[in-house]
């Protein structure tokens, strides 16, 4: 046992454990895990901390070294299109996702184990990610990718930090299904979005929030495996128990149509997601069927009295292009779901223009330079050619 301080406990029937690093499920029902511990902290005293993520450490699991890139951090910046949206940035981040917040709890968490090899199923952030993690941990990497799908840049930055790539025929959830096989025996500690650990570091964003802005009205975050959503939620939920604050902020999850499976159980009032084989869209990296955290995102909507809500890709690539060309913002299409969500909300009259929004850009544009490169045009200009502006 490494992690000393705090649990895990299960948010299904409520069973608690000791915090140990490869328990991913509930022992009596299966349920998904949370961590918690207690919770102290003197905020004014930690504001001159220079680290980003860990600045927040007697909040995070106890980690004696951490594998960090001083992740986190990441900008905070007031919208040309809405003028009450803020957009939290987190392309800016080590690896060009939100990713790297939990990925410097997790690798740490692996590492501290004795673990000598890590093992993740991924739409292309968190294989990102993992990989520059790993290699600062001296950690073997697998990952395991859905075959001809994932973006360009993500694949390029697996390749550099030298992670062993295997694709898999199939989507997805069809990796993640070898992935948990080959978890089985403990040999290779595995990095997928069940890994509580991780929503730990991801809780940050919240935090951040805080310290930039105050609580906004609303957060609008894009969802494929909903471990995001729920970690922020979790954050602001600790804000409050620490008596920081007494406003909490509605959530908002957004999905892409072709790949919607809690977003269309929520508005057709299901009690829970029908799973989708073959989700699809442009939106690479919430292309998920099955999603393994939505009993938590389900949780955080419902708690925060928010909503979950779908964008077609013509949406998606729209916002995507908005945030370029008039915020000067580039972001992957799944990052730009949020901006497309806002955009929606406000016609549908759900957010008013009045109210405070933050919305998560979670992914950086150079991570997939095809859908970044689909309106382009280049003028070729031959020696003493004319140049017409
Ligand atoms: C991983 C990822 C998401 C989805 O986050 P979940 O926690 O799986 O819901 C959204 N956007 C980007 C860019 C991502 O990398
Ligand atoms: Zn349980």
């Amino acid at each position: 046992m490494i992690i000393d301080d705090g649990e895990l406990r299960c948010i299904n029937c409520g069973s608690r454990f000791e915090p140990d690093p490869y328990l991913f499920n509930c022992k009596k029902c299966n349920g998904l895990l949370e961590y918690n511990k207690d919770l102290h902290i003197n905020w004014s005293e930690i504001a001159s901390r220079t680290t980003r993520v860990w600045k927040y450490r007697e909040l995070l699991p106890r980690i004696e070294n951490p594998i960090s890139l001083d992740e986190g951090g990441t900008p905070m910046i007031r919208s040309n299109i809405f003028k009450n949206a803020f957009i939290k940035f987190e392309g800016a981040n080590p690896t060009g996702s939100f990713k790297d917040r939990g990925m410097t709890v997790a690798i740490s968490v692996a590492k501290e184990s004795g673990a000598k090899s890590v093992i993740v199923a991924s739409t292309g952030n968190t294989a990102s990610s993992a990989a520059a993690y790993a290699a600062r941990a001296g950690l073997n990497c697998y990952i395991f990718l859905p075959m001809n799908s994932v973006a360009k840049g993500k694949l390029a930055q697996v390749a550099l930090h030298g992670a062993k790539i295997f694709e898999i025929e199939g989507n997805f959830d069809d990796a993640l299904k070898i992935v948990m096989e080959l978890t089985k025996e403990k040999k290779l500690y595995p990095l997928n979005s069940f890994n509580p650990w991780r929503l730990e570091g991801q809780k940050t964003i919240s935090f951040e929030i805080f310290d930039q802005l105050g609580i906004p009205d609303w957060v609008i975050v894009p969802v494929g495996n909903a471990g995001n959503i729920s970690a922020i939620w979790k954050g602001f939920k600790e804000l409050k128990q620490l008596g920081l604050t007494d406003k909490l902020p509605k959530m908002i999850g957004v999905q892409a149509e072709g790949s919607a499976p809690i977003a269309n159980a929520w508005l057709s009032n299901q009690s829970s997601p029908k799973f989708i084989d073959s989700p699809i869209t442009v939106a690479t990296a919430i292309r998920i069927g099955k999603p393994v955290n939505w009993p938590k995102a389900w949780n955080t909507v419902k708690e925060s009295k928010g909503t979950f809500l779908t964008v077609s890709d013509e949406e998606i690539l729209e916002a995507q292009k908005l945030l370029a060309r008039i915020d000067g913002i580039g972001s992957e299409p799944a990052g730009a779901a949020s901006m497309a969500g806002l955009r929606k909300l406000i016609d549908q009259g759900l957010i008013k223009n009045d109210e405070k929004v933050v919305l998560i850009v979670t992914g950086h544009a150079l991570k997939d330079p095809e859908s970044a490169m689909q309106d382009f045009n280049i003028t070729k200009i031959r020696k003493d050619e004319k140049i017409i502006l």
